[in-house]
């Protein structure tokens, strides 16, 4: 068989071995770190491929390779987070183009999205995108771009990519996925028709809770292109250490996540049969209304979930301090447990009445689910639900 015949290697393979064993000076298994900022000239007007760290460093340039292959795109520029990835699409946009996006996006998106709306940079209008009428409503007014996010952050709604992405497209906007929630490994939003995907790898593609970082995967190859240019001019490139961490933190995407929802599903499905809980917010679940979508548009229901204390921010003093093996942070996508209270942290700058619009009540709470032991991790929360019996 030729090179050119062979099959391309599935994703598990990409994220296992992209870049092993590719070192051309001393054979080194594990990708080489090149923290040079410089490099130097072949000769007089003899440029190599790299000159300067800011427009391109060959550490970084394999974590986007890597990436675009994983979510079926042309090209990623990898930047210094999660926001500032969101930023280089937004701070590309023509001055007063319309951006839609969702009205419960992740807490930063919108402080974002709204400082640029605020100096005359961008239009904003956001919108319920569950909501077929409210978004056709936005898209008669000729959006720039479409911020999809599903599942969202912390109520796990779920929405159609492909349907979402097709309207947005006809009506001539570009179309952006946040896939931070779930990684290429569950969800690849190009192979739905999204023209950009953006991550926190922050979360579960670096997956240790040790490196802030973001990327822009584009769909279209000039697109890639002029992203990464964009990138040179403001400067929005990540650390090579980071994104040296954030490779090797990538080989073992799968296999975490794997282990992650299969954690997830049994936390899900024991709240759910405990009558401290009234509520479970998890797509793995029947109950859920986005259950059907997910199963189709997913390859798993993911390791983020959120629930309702039934004797509300009572309950959750209660709970916190009892519960054993999350802990109390902001964040999500590492190996261990985490549990938030939106309310007073991640969504505290929404106000009490943007939260209640949104459903977000003082008795929610959210998990990303880690590693630990199945049997652990129910017995930390049974110590916790009974705290508020
Ligand atoms: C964390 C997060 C971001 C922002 O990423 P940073 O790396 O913290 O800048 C954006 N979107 C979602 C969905 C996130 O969870």
């Amino acid at each position: 068989m030729t090179e050119r015949d062979r099959p391309l290697p599935d994703v598990e393979t990409i994220a296992a071995a992209y870049g092993v064993a590719a070192d051309p000076a001393f054979g080194a298994v594990a990708p080489p770190l090149y923290l040079s900022s410089t490099y130097e000239f072949a000769g007089y007007e003899r440029p190599r491929v790299y000159d300067y760290g800011r427009a391109g460093n060959p550490t970084r340039d394999m974590l986007a390779d890597a990436l675009a292959e994983l979510e079926g795109g042309a090209g990623a520029v990898v930047t210094s987070s999660g926001m500032a990835a969101l930023d280089l699409l937004a701070g590309g946009l023509r001055v007063g183009a319309l951006v839609v996006a969702p009205h419960d996006c992740y807490g930063g998106t919108m402080r974002l999205l709204k400082a640029r709306a605020e100096r005359g940079q961008i239009g904003l209008r956001l919108v319920d995108q569950g909501d077929a009428a409210a978004l056709d409503a936005a898209l008669e007014a000729s959006p720039a771009l479409v911020l999809i996010e599903t599942p969202s952050n912390p109520l796990m709604r779920v929405v159609d990519i492909a349907a979402l992405a097709g309207r947005a497209k006809a009506a001539g906007a570009e179309v952006a996925v946040d896939n931070t929630f779930l990684s290429p490994a569950i969800q690849r939003p190009i192979l739905l028709g999204a023209d950009y995907v953006i991550h926190s790898t922050t979360k579960y593609l670096n997956g240790h809770s040790d490196v802030i970082g973001g990327a822009v995967v584009a769909a279209d190859r000039g697109k890639a292109e002029q992203l990464r240019q964009w990138a040179n001019v403001v400067g929005s490139a990540g650390a090579p250490f980071d994104a040296w961490l954030t490779l090797r933190g990538l080989r073992t995407l799968f296999a975490r996540l794997e282990r992650q929802q299969a954690n997830a599903m049994a936390v899900a499905q024991y709240l759910e049969s405990h009558r401290a809980v009234a509520k479970v917010h998890y797509p793995g679940l029947r109950s859920h209304p986005g259950h059907g979508v997910a199963s189709r548009q997913q390859r798993g229901f993911g390791a983020m979930l959120s629930f309702e204390l039934a004797g509300g921010v009572e309950a959750v003093r209660r709970f916190l301090p009892a519960v054993r093996f999350f802990t109390l942070a902001e964040s999500l996508g590492g190996v261990e447990s985490l549990v938030a209270h939106p309310a007073t942290m991640t969504h505290a700058d929404m106000g009490d009445e943007a939260r209640a619009v949104a459903g977000i009540s003082d008795g929610l709470l959210r998990f990303s689910i880690g590693l630990e032991a199945e049997k652990d991790l129910i017995a930390g929360l049974e110590e916790g639900l009974a705290a508020c019996a």
